[in-house]
């Protein structure tokens, strides 16, 4: 036994370890206490940060309105005083399921009793992009931060949420920026024609030049540096920096190599629990059976993160939990701040609109069959949890009386 290895025999006490150092790892070790559980816990992170959050990445902190310590989940002291053996900048290697073991880059092996896996995901990658930015982690952030103070030109590649809140952020820096998309309209595959037409608006009118349905046919390098973009029609777009962002990839590796059952992440029960029985998985990576939705949900945002953990790490405890949160998210760009709760995945026959769409200012519900599937506040607030609540009634509601302002969202829920 290696000077690294505590015996799963000898250890007086239980064991759990949390693998990846997100929002998610962070919110699991704070649940687990919140528990009651006195166990060991370690939580394991790639990155030398303590765990932070990711929205204000592409937000506030970027644009300079956040400070540092406001995107880190706990001071230092919280993981003192919680007793969780933070390994960070060292991250897990292998899940050795025959011995119970997580192995580490520095040669570690921790027992484990109960494990979670909440490694995330990564940006997509374009090829032949050296030198491009892409944002995941507070040092992208940093970096594009230092773009927006210094640089004139700004070239982003996918006209996605990372696209678009950092061309926002640069574009209220002062930077002339060109956002380059495939599709036919930004966001078009999660909101659809006429709501992704209000992004696509809201950024022309910031000054943004956004060009869509283009293809990259090369990333024009100087010194070292993506300098800016050719496309596949010859056009060139020179620029500072250049940042990529077209899309997401979940953190498999390990839970495929311990022959987790993964397909579009790691696939869970609605308890969070994989494949193993002693093994969780939550946050980006997990791809969790949702009893309302009845299909498996793998949810790349924000709150999905937050919220899972606190199931994953009952059912670690031995309780019956169930993750049954609607899908939720939000945004802010420019003067647009909205909501989003729901999920469209069994597609949806009709946009019902309350409210201003030429102001900005109203509610959008997806309906299929005359029930809501999701629904989209814009700079309208308080409202997130009436749309929750038609979504769950799986109960037809009137278009006429959704697209009413004068008639409150409460009152049309039957019964
Ligand atoms: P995303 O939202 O999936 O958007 C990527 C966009 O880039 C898509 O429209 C995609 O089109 C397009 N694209 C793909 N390949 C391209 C190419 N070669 N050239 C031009 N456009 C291309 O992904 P993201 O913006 O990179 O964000 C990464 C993850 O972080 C996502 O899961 C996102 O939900 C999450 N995130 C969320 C928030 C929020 O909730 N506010 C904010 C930031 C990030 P196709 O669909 O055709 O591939």
């Amino acid at each position: 036994m290696s000077a690294n290895t505590v015996s799963s025999n000898t250890r007086a006490t239980r064991a759990f370890v949390i693998v990846g150092g997100g929002l998610a790892g962070a919110k699991a070790a704070e649940a687990l206490r919140g528990g009651g559980f006195d166990g060991t816990i370690s939580l394991i992170g790639e990155e030398g940060h303590l765990p932070y959050e990711r929205p204000p990445l592409s937000k506030d902190y970027l644009a300079g309105k956040a400070d540092r310590d406001s995107v880190f989940v706990h001071d230092q002291a919280w993981y003192h005083q919680q007793e969780v053996d933070l390994r960070l900048g060292n991250p897990a290697t292998a899940i050795d399921r025959a011995a119970r073991q997580v192995l580490l880059a520095d040669g570690a092996r921790l027992p484990y009793d109960k494990l979670l896996i909440a490694t995330g995901a990564r940006p997509r990658r374009l090829a032949d992009a050296s030198g491009a930015h892409y944002l995941r982690t507070i040092d992208d952030s940093d970096r594009l931060k230092e773009i927006l103070a210094t640089g004139s030109h700004l070239a982003v590649i996918g006209g996605g949420w990372i696209g678009l809140e950092v061309a926002a952020a640069a574009c209220q820096a002062g930077l002339q920026v060109t956002v380059l998309e495939s599709l036919e309209l930004p966001l078009v595959r999660v909101l659809g024609p006429q709501m992704a037409q209000v992004f696509a608006d809201l950024h022309r009118s910031a000054g943004v030049d956004l060009r869509l349905g283009v293809r990259i046919h090369e990333i024009l390098q100087r010194g070292g540096k993506a300098a800016g973009v050719r496309l596949d029609d010859g056009t060139t777009i020179g620029a500072d920096a250049v940042l990529v962002g077209i899309g997401a990839t979940p953190n498999t590796g390990l839970a495929a190599d311990a022959g987790l059952e993964v397909s579009n992440g790691i696939v869970t029960t609605a308890s969070l629990r994989t494949s193993d029985p002693d093994i969780f998985a939550a946050g980006d990576v997990a791809s969790a059976f949702h009893p309302l939705l009845g299909e498996h949900v793998r949810v790349e945002h924000w709150a999905n993160a937050l919220k899972q953990p606190a199931v994953a790490a009952a059912a670690m405890l031995g309780q019956d939990a169930s993750y049954e949160e609607l899908p939720y998210f939000y945004t802010d760009q420019y003067d647009l701040g909205m909501e989003y709760v729901g999920h469209v995945s069994g597609g949806y026959d009709q946009v019902v609109v309350r409210g201003d769409l030429e102001a900005r200012q109203f509610i959008a519900f997806w309906l299929k069959d005359g029930r809501v599937k999701a629904g989209m506040n814009v700079n309208i607030w308080d409202v997130a949890d009436s749309i929750k609540v038609l979504i769950r009634s799986g109960q037809a509601v009137s278009a006429q009386a959704l697209a009413d302002p004068g008639r409150a969202l409460s009152d049309l829920v039957p019964g």
